[in-house]
């Protein structure tokens, strides 16, 4: 056997299969090809400790374990300011697109019928926003009533 076929030949084999009588006899007596296969049996070993499936166990489970067990909160927080501004925008768009021509002209064509569903989908709109102000911030909400509380009963003595 000749070293370019041990080596296409070793590089040949499956993950734990044994080599061939012919292999291990050329490898006993060539001291390249026995180094040769050794570096490269250490390669080997390094990639496996790198792969992500070891044993054939998925990483997945430990890793959504690590996740979950650290006490970092991934949370995009909206400050009260953007919140104050985003209602002040709603409020000031319902009292200005009173003025607005497209709305007079269109109150002109539809009549009362427009009005009433606009007036709706304002509301509908400025409910949805304050019902999601308060249900993220509820600890805020609760808080504050509290505070109102506290200060009602002290008005009242
Ligand atoms: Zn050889």
């Amino acid at each position: 056997m000749k070293c370019e076929k041990f080596i296409a030949a070793y590089l040949s084999l499956d993950n734990g299969q044994n080599p061939s009588l012919l292999m291990r006899a050329h490898s006993l007596f060539c001291k390249k090809c026995r180094e040769e296969a050794r570096a490269l049996a250490l390669h080997f070993e390094e990639i496996r400790s790198m792969a992500p499936m070891q044993n054939g166990r998925d990483l997945a489970e430990s890793v959504m374990g690590i996740i979950k067990h650290s006490r970092k909160v991934y949370v995009k927080k909206v400050s009260a300011f953007q919140w104050v501004t985003g209602e002040g925008i709603i409020l000031a768009s319902i009292v200005l697109v009173q003025f607005s021509p497209a709305k007079i002209w269109l109150d002109a064509v539809l009549g009362e019928a427009f009005h009433i569903i606009m007036s709706v989908t304002f509301g509908v709109i400025i409910t949805l926003f304050t019902a999601v102000l308060v249900i993220t911030h509820m600890a805020e909400c609760n808080e504050l009533l509290i505070n109102v509380k506290n200060k009602f009963v002290e008005f009242i003595r």
